[in-house]
């Protein structure tokens, strides 16, 4: 089967719905999802998104906020073009419907680490679901928008796949794995766009969706686009430890109301707090820094988790702030009022990625992307709290502006090859995939996590190297299934972060090595050329 729109979008999130919706008022456009719709982060997302909206703040205070967090690496042009069209941006989004809470008669804004006024947007906190709700049904509801779930891009066609081979590195559409019907589709546009979120599962701990495999950034990789500051990966210091569940995020708001940070009994100090001799400010210490001290904690004791305990508070009152917490936690065998939190640090946000201009486009011809899938230069070194859903919108409208635009000089589509399917074995050793994937996943957290070594990353760049050599075979011989296909990405990005990690002599914002713990005069952005 082929499928044809003047536009295709690998991505159902913030970034992707937003640029379908500003396309489809000139063009047809598929956009699609591995999964269901809604599985990407926008629907995850707490907290709310960044807009300058309060009379005493300006947009030269959330620029300088940015950059203060992003650690030199932030292009400042990029941050004040983002910071300028927040407002816009949100009114959009109340012109489709999202119900932001409002107090007498303006939006009520919040303040979160990092911001130095109060400027975050909200609903409640499912901030995310309520976008992700109101982005889709706009969308379902626009002829020239073609929905389509279930559907794994696998990788990019370009000059390469054509029934006339050419060298031409212009992006004309991909191949697809339709989970319904089993087979690859040929999916064809005259401009496509990379809206495929982040790569966080590329951790064993992360609060990401199961699908942040990374797939985007791998595809345009292998499609010959530069891939930029993959290293630097932030992680929120406190999500549940729990074999079972391993990405219910414990909010800050428990340290914020007193939560201690201590080590479990059966070491020594076990049971005691550790904060106070990392950070005079204790548990109430920026994320990365308290990030890091557990992790120190729990590298030099050998442990699995470290503790946070709010059972010192009034039963009441923990109930009532955190009841979220509570019922989940309990459903689990632990009640917070009477008992510590096991908790270990998890990967939230991939700042590097696909390089992109204002525009959004890439290095090839043909291929745009936006929002977490990308390194656009608005995060730098470190994420401010609630900027990523703003890079999507901004930078999903932006792409689709400049493709709507320059529609005309975009390359005809010529003929494409199908899939080939002489790879007909399926494999009956499902269990290498997921064994793989498993020790991607512990080696990355064990060597490229929080605190880094060059011994460390060579270790894992060894591990990586063998275990590409294998999942190539693997790719060659059977069938693709989307397990595969994740996990042939996931060794992609894996070996990005390393390289990218190894090669930054210095630690700056979230990358921080015990081999090189200065920062350098000089902050360059880490790009990796094909
Ligand atoms: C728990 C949590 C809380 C957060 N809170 C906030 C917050 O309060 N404020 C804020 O600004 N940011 C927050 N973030 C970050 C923010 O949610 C994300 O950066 C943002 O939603 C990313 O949107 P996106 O459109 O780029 O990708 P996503 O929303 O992740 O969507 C990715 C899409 O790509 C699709 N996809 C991926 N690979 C493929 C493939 N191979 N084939 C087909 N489709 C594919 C997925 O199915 C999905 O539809 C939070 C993140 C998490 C995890």
């Amino acid at each position: 089967m082929n499928i044809t729109a003047d536009v295709l979008i690998v991505g159902s999130g913030a970034a992707g719905l937003t640029a379908a919706l500003n396309l489809a008022e000139t063009h047809t456009v598929a956009v699609i999802a591995k999964g269901a719709l809604g599985e990407g982060a926008t629907g995850r997302a707490q907290g709310g998104i960044a807009a300058v909206l309060d009379e005493g703040d300006s947009f030269e205070a959330h620029v300088n906020d940015t950059m203060i967090a992003g650690a030199g690496l932030n292009d400042r042009s990029v941050v004040e073009h983002v910071v300028e069209a927040a407002p816009r941006a949100i009114k959009h989004l109340i012109e489709l419907g999202v119900p932001f809470a409002i107090e007498g008669d303006a939006l009520h804004l919040t303040r979160e680490g990092g911001h130095s006024h109060r400027r975050i947007v909200h609903v409640a906190d499912a901030t995310g679901f309520a976008i992700q709700q109101a982005l889709e049904a706009a969308a379902a509801k626009n002829p020239n928008i073609t929905l389509i779930p279930d559907m794994v891009a696998i990788d990019l066609v370009t000059g390469r796949h054509a029934a006339h081979f050419s060298t031409s590195g212009a992006v004309h559409g991909l191949y697809a794995y339709n989970r319904k019907t089993k087979r690859v589709e040929t999916l064809t546009g005259r401009a496509t766009i990379l809206a495929s979120g982040g790569a966080g599962r590329a951790y064993l701990y992360s609060t990401a969706p199961r699908g942040a495999t990374g797939d985007g950034i791998a595809m345009a990789w292998r499609a010959g686009c530069r891939v930029s500051n993959m290293e630097f990966m932030q992680f929120h210091p406190t999500c549940l430890y729990n074999l079972e569940v391993k990405n219910f995020l414990i909010t800050e708001a428990v340290r914020g109301e007193g939560g201690r940070l201590k080590l479990p009994p059966g070491v020594k100090g076990g049971g005691k707090r550790f904060m106070p001799q990392f950070d005079e400010r204790a548990e109430l210490a920026p994320r990365d820094i308290v990030a890091r001290a557990i992790d120190h904690e729990i590298k030099r004791l050998g442990l699995d988790y470290v503790h946070l305990d709010i059972s010192h508070r009034e039963p009441d009152f923990v109930r009532e702030h955190f009841p979220n917490i509570y019922d989940k936690l309990l459903g689990l065998g632990i009640d917070i009022t009477a008992e510590p939190i096991p908790v270990v640090p998890a990967q939230h946000y991939t700042c590097g990625g696909v390089l992109v201009d204002l525009d959004g486009r890439t290095d090839a011809t043909g291929l745009y992307a936006a929002g977490e899938v990308t390194q656009s230069g608005l995060h730098g070194a470190n994420r401010l709290a609630s900027n990523s859903l703003l890079e999507c919108l901004v930078f999903g409208e932006a792409a689709a502006k400049h493709i709507a635009a320059n529609f005309a000089q975009l390359p005809e589509v010529p003929e494409i090859r199908a899939w080939d399917e002489s790879r007909v074995t399926d494999s009956d050793e499902e269990v290498v995939i997921a064994q793989t994937w498993g020790e991607i996943r512990r080696f990355m957290w064990n060597y490229v996590g929080i605190v880094r070594t060059t011994k460390r990353l060579e270790r894992a760049r060894h591990r990586i190297d063998m275990l590409r050599r294998e999942v190539r075979d693997y790719y060659a011989h059977f069938r693709v299934t989307p397990d595969l296909i994740e996990l042939r990405n996931l060794l992609e990005v894996a070996d990005l972060i390393v390289r990218s990690a190894l090669s930054r002599h210095e630690s700056r914002g979230l990358h921080y090595t015990l081999d090189y713990p200065e920062t350098l005069p000089d902050a360059k952005d880490t790009v990796l050329v094909p």
